[in-house]
């Protein structure tokens, strides 16, 4: 099972949202079902890895960050 376009859109903004607060319970990009499953597998400084899966619909997908991008700056 692979992203869209849009889901992968979606998928980097919970990601960076997660990343502010890893508290808080990320919704699935593709069927909205609370607890998505976000695992950093990132080397950086090269890249940012976050393995992503769904527990409700299945979803195992992996999202690559790279660096320069927006949500690289919220790496505090
Ligand atoms: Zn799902």
């Amino acid at each position: 099972m692979a992203l869209d376009a849009d889901e992968l859109r979606e998928a980097g903004r919970r990601v960076a949202a997660w990343r502010v607060d890893p508290g808080v319970a990320v919704a699935c990009p593709v069927c909205s079902a609370p607890g998505l499953q976000i695992i950093d597998r990132s080397a950086r400084p090269h890249a940012e890895w976050y393995a992503l899966s769904c527990r409700s619909c299945g979803l195992d997908e992996t999202l690559h960050i790279a660096l320069g991008s927006p949500v690289h700056s919220l790496d505090q």
